[in-house]
């Protein structure tokens, strides 16, 4: 493995991943003018900000939380908005914070806040990926490109990993990826598509062909048949019955809870509330719900309800559930509810999807030109098939969490290693901490984790000098 220089060069934090966790967390340790620690950002994406969800480029792709909700700062929840007003050239108008912003617009959000930290200029960012992580008096980051970097602590900030979906060899030029619009606006107009996965990844894809004007049909196929559901067309407002919402679930068993929940949507719509307020008034209690129940419970909420829960709780805008339905009206668009069992080459360049139909023994199938991998993120942490993950497994610096969903973390989020000491040195935020906190990937969660790491991080010891300067150069922020 090649080394730039014998002794790699020094910082004091080092945060790997420059999606939206990486450079909340960043955000947060830069608040002061004069610097107190060395922070490097190293990214495998092409720009910090983007990351996974807002490095589409596409204008229909739009945020799933509304711009009230997705300030940096929990403490100005206006920020994003103001943003947003600012390069319309205006005063945020009451309306905007209910507004549903293209997803790119929050990357250059992000990129923004960076930006005009106090402390900007004491970054380093590093475009490089980290392959391998060693504990050797603080933390020996290996790079990609062979450079090293030496850390006194380190947040996982690396996100999102695509699930894969095997395809056979035959078939591997006819299976396109749902993050990958380019090539998905490519597609001849006329042909058939089956997407493979029923979630936000496949309205991604539904919006990204309409949008290029696509005529064939397109066929979605996942084990419920059930695609998100909308945000409600007006916000409403948190009562007073907020906390007690919670206080009630939280001793049921899943299916109690179910019952419970069924109960309070009809009280509200009786009430000539929404569902969706009910569902708002529980998510700051999301972490809650999930930690009081025991493996059991967590289990069998995994197995039965996750995607009756995952479609209410993560909503998509109106104006998008709206083309949605209107694909589906006009038949262009079809739902299919089952189990994928096999893709297989059909006569001509096309392809015959096998799966069986949910609820009965009954083998179906589907032809098309193209399949879409839409099944969304890999929450297994032994499925990930990352390198950095399957390194720090292997050097017991960390382990699978509850239900093998992410990294085992307590608190503000150290990381459990393998003998189940906490690290005071090695932090994880975002989608891997799934398993231990259910409610981690959103803007919302994401904030407030990144400054709880961020404040432990600056009330830390003390910084060491750097021990070569030469073996990861300075590098300039990329365009957006
Ligand atoms: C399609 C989609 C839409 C979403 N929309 C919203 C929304 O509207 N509102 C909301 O609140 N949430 C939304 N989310 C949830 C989303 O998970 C978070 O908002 C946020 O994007 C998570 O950011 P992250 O930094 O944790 O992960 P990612 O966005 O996955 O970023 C991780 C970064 O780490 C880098 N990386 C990974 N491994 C390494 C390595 N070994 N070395 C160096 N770099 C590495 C990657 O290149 C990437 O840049 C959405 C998620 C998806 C997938």
């Amino acid at each position: 493995m090649p080394t730039a220089c014998e002794h790699p060069r020094h910082v004091d934090i080092a945060i790997i991943g420059g999606g939206a966790s990486g450079v909340l967390v960043a955000a947060h340790l830069l608040a002061a003018d004069v610097p107190r620690k060395s922070v490097a950002l190293i990214d495998s994406g092409p720009a910090p900000g983007r990351g996974v969800a807002y490095g589409t480029g596409a204008p229909e792709h739009l945020l799933n939380v509304p711009a009230g909700g997705m300030s940096a700062f929990a403490d100005d929840p206006g920020d994003f908005a103001r943003f947003l007003a600012a390069g319309q050239g205006g005063e945020p108008s009451p309306g905007l914070a209910a507004t549903f912003a293209p997803r790119r617009d929050y990357a250059r959000y992000l990129r923004n806040v960076l930006e005009s930290r106090p402390g900007f200029s004491a970054l380093e960012i590093v475009h490089d990926r980290v392959s391998d992580i060693e504990r050797r008096d603080g933390f020996h980051l290996q790079l990609a490109s062979g450079k090293r970097l030496h850390a006194d602590a380190v947040v996982l900030a690396i996100g999102n990993a695509p699930r894969r979906l095997a395809v056979p060899a035959a078939l591997s030029d006819r299976l396109l990826q749902a993050w990958d619009p380019a090539s998905l606006s490519g597609l001849p107009p006329e042909s058939d598509v089956c997407i493979v996965g029923s979630g936000l990844s496949m309205v991604d894809v539904v919006l990204t062909l309409a949008e290029a004007g696509h005529r064939g049909r397109l066929h979605v196929l996942s084990r419920h048949g059930l695609m998100p559901l909308p945000h409600a067309t007006s916000s409403g407002h948190a009562g007073a019955a907020e906390a007690d919402a919670a206080a009630a679930l939280l001793e049921a068993s899943a299916a109690g809870r179910l019952r419970l929940l069924r109960r309070m949507v009809a009280e509200a719509s009786a009430g000539g509330d929404s569902w969706q307020r009910v569902f708002e008034r529980l998510r700051p209690h999301g972490q809650r719900l999930w930690q009081t129940w025991d493996e059991g419970e967590q289990a069998s909420f995994l197995r039965h309800l996750v995607r009756y829960w995952d479609i209410h709780r993560h909503r998509i805008a109106p104006q998008v559930h709206a083309v949605l339905t209107r694909l589906q009206e006009s038949g262009q668009l079809r739902i299919h509810a089952g189990r994928l069992l096999a893709a297989e080459p059909a006569t001509g360049n096309g392809c015959r999807i096998r799966y069986r139909a949910r609820g009965t023994h009954a083998e179906e199938s589907l032809q098309c030109d193209w399949i879409v991998n839409a099944t969304g993120i890999e929450t297994r942490v032994r499925a990930r098939g990352d390198d950095l993950a399957a390194a720090l497994l292997a050097r017991g610096l960390a382990v699978p969490g509850p239900h093998g969903l992410g990294f085992a973390s307590r608190g503000i989020g150290e990381v459990v290693d393998a003998h189940g000491h906490v690290a005071p040195d090695l932090f994880v935020i975002g989608a891997l901490r799934l398993g231990d906190l259910w409610e981690t990937i959103a803007v919302p969660e994401l904030r407030q984790h990144a400054a709880g790491i961020a404040r432990h991080l600056l009330a830390r010891g003390s910084t060491a000098p750097d021990l070569c300067e030469g073996a990861l150069g300075r590098d300039q922020l990329p365009a957006p």
